[in-house]
């Protein structure tokens, strides 16, 4: 099973999956965790190029292409070799970040990002995404008081650009209600934690 985590920055998906991979591996399920843009050298690579602060001219398309390019390179060298062997993938970000956040707020087109990717990963889509809903506000306050965190090119964007990153993920949860779940992620780390739980026990037990 491929299943993604979604959301802004400061929702605790990182903190989350940490705990929810470790709920599963305890119970001796195969499993891989993984992020995007990253996960294995040459993406990790094409992220540094991304999120470089000093990067201010880069173009949005640019922008959707080299995720796009990241996200196929770690598919094919990572994600499907795990898939296939029956491993179940938990990826931190995927497509529809690129959806929400160029294809959205940066205003390319959900649509059109949805196409560049499709070439990007041909059918290899989640069977299942959890998306951390939060305002914005509150999870750039998180972040502000996270210490010794990296500043990245993003921190840059205003708090309507996060407004706009949220009404996109929002869109996508409409569009594709059979497959993204939106959980509150303005609660306790536990709660969320039960609540992504809850969420994944149908799929993984
Ligand atoms: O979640 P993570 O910290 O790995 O994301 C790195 C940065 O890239 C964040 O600031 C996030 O908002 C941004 N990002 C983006 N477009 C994407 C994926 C991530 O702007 N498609
Ligand atoms: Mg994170």
């Amino acid at each position: 099973k491929f299943i993604t985590f979604e959301g802004p920055e400061g929702a605790g998906k990182t903190t989350i999956m940490e705990m929810v991979y470790n709920y599963y591996k305890q119970k001796e399920v195969q499993i891989l965790s993984t992020r995007e843009p990253g996960g294995i050298h040459i993406a990790e690579e094409i992220r540094k190029v991304i999120l470089n602060p000093d990067h201010t001219t880069m173009d949005g398309r640019t922008e959707a292409l080299l995720y796009a390019a990241a996200r196929r390179q770690h598919l094919v060298e990572k994600v499907v070799p795990a898939l296939e062997n029956g491993t179940t993938v938990f990826c931190d970000r995927f497509i529809d970040s690129s959806l929400a956040y160029q294809g959205f707020a940066r205003e390319l087109g959900i649509e059109e990002v949805f196409q560049i990717n499709q070439f990007a990963i041909g059918h290899t889509m989640p069977d299942l995404t959890i998306y951390f809903d939060l305002d914005p506000e509150v999870g750039l306050q998180r972040i502000n008081e996270t210490q010794g965190r990296e500043i990245n090119r993003l921190d840059l964007e205003k708090l309507d650009f996060h407004r706009k990153v949220r009404e996109g993920y929002l869109l996508l949860v409409e569009k594709f209600p059979s497959r993204i779940m939106k959980i509150n992620a303005d609660q306790s780390i536990e709660n969320v934690y039960k609540d992504v739980i809850n969420q994944l026990e149908a799929l993984l037990s």
